[in-house]
């Protein structure tokens, strides 16, 4: 399953760049082509990357020309993303932001800010009042339903429910220079095309009287990411164009329709590409021991998943191995949870090959808790090889 691009760079990492996050940012531009291209014509929607899925420098630099705009989901990843991107259209959302990143966010000039409860928006009027700045919001809708089917469903304290949401009228009658644009909802993660139309539907249906009723001309709705990703089939992946095709039926003239997709961007780009260091058998269960760990690459712990993997033989590899046998891979630290993937039939690992690991491109060295055990953290590789 690894491409040869990689598979060809794998090969020639020197000894000491082990482990490595290898970015194939060839493949990442193509994906993000025919992202684009599923979504394009008329009534697409406007395509708002979520940097928090992967918000290394390079990834944003290569998916620029193919999206609309940034989506941050802190302040910290507002003054990252306006450094690296400075004419990027950036929308903020996320819960629990503080006076002094609502005051950067006028300065930064962020384009939309998704606000997430009537406090928030009092706050933001007094702030853009005070900063005598105008400033456009999206009040972010958090509708019950059933998620069947999400893998994470983000209901709880995100947003306002149909009830919470009322109170913003009053608010904004109060203050002119907040202008409302429209509605924003993220509401499950983990949906297939036909699963994410339907919440689309129901969405659109709670959110266009509700904007009409408040007076918004041209209203704007955001549908939220969390597009599948599926880490045990690496080639399933998300039906672009029947979502592309469903959206646009579902699109109205005069609306805009915009969506903030993250994992199913950029996760197929990235590879933890790492070595087996020991391989030896405890009560019954053979286990590989691999350089790093899941302090560089969480993915397969938070997600409890196997991580897919393929293993490189390399000619300068030991005798010490196995042959068609189930193998756990683990890492080096001193916890039962540091496994990639348990259990797991291989056709052959021996010392000193090297396994890469596929899916490392989203949520995954971003989100893992590098300094414990104050292991060498990893290098990173980009890799700008066109193709087809
Ligand atoms: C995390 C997040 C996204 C992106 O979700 P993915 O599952 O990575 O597509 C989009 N919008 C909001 C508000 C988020 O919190």
């Amino acid at each position: 399953m690894i491409t040869d691009v990689v598979a060809a760079h794998a090969r020639t990492l020197p000894e000491e760049d082990f482990p490595a996050f290898v970015y194939d940012l060839g493949a990442l531009r193509s994906h993000a082509k025919r992202i684009r291209s599923a979504l394009s014509g008329p009534g697409a929607p406007e395509i708002f990357y979520a940097a928090k899925a992967n918000p290394d420098a390079q990834i944003l630099r290569t998916l620029e020309p193919f999206v609309d705009g940034i989506e941050v989901a802190s302040g910290g990843e507002l003054e990252h993303v306006r450094a690296i991107l400075p004419s990027a259209r950036i929308a903020w959302g996320g819960p629990g932001k503080t006076d002094a990143e609502l005051k950067r966010a006028l300065e930064l000039d962020v384009e939309r800010i998704h606000v997430e409860s009537p406090h928030e928006l009092t706050r933001l009027a007094n702030l853009a009042r005070a900063a005598d700045r105008e400033v456009d919001v999206l009040l972010r809708v958090n509708l019950a339903g059933d998620r069947a089917g999400a893998v994470l469903a983000m209901s709880g304290p995100f947003g306002m429910d149909p009830k919470l949401i009322e109170s913003c009228h009053a608010i904004l009658a109060a203050s002119p220079w907040v202008r409302l644009r429209g509605i924003h909802a993220h509401l499950a993660s983990g949906l297939d095309a036909l699963a994410l139309l339907r919440q689309a539907a129901e969405i659109l249906e709670w959110a266009r009287p509700w904007a009409d009723k408040a007076g918004v001309e041209a209203p704007e709705f955001n549908l939220g990411g969390g597009m599948a990703v599926d880490y045990s089939d690496p080639n399933r992946q998300f039906d672009w164009m029947a979502f592309g095709q469903g959206l646009q039926e579902l699109a109205t003239p005069g609306e805009k329709l915009r969506i903030e997709p993250g994992r199913a961007v950029s996760v197929y780009a990235g590879w933890y590409i790492t070595q087996a260091m020991d391989v030896k058998q405890a009560h019954d269960h053979w286990y590989a021991i691999l350089r790093g760990g899941t302090h560089h690459f969480r993915t397969p712990v938070t997600k409890q998943h196997n991580q897919p993997f393929t293993v490189l033989p390399q000619k300068s590899s030991t005798e010490l191995g196995i042959t068609s046998q189930p193998v756990t891979l683990v890492g080096q630290l001193c916890t039962p949870k540091d496994v990639f993937a348990r259990q797991v039939p291989v056709e052959q690992i021996r010392v000193g090959d090297v396994v890469a690991f596929a899916m490392a491109g989203a949520y995954a060295w971003n989100i893992s808790h590098h300094d414990f055990l104050m292991h060498p953290k990893p290098t990173f590789h980009y890799l700008d090889i066109a193709t087809p």
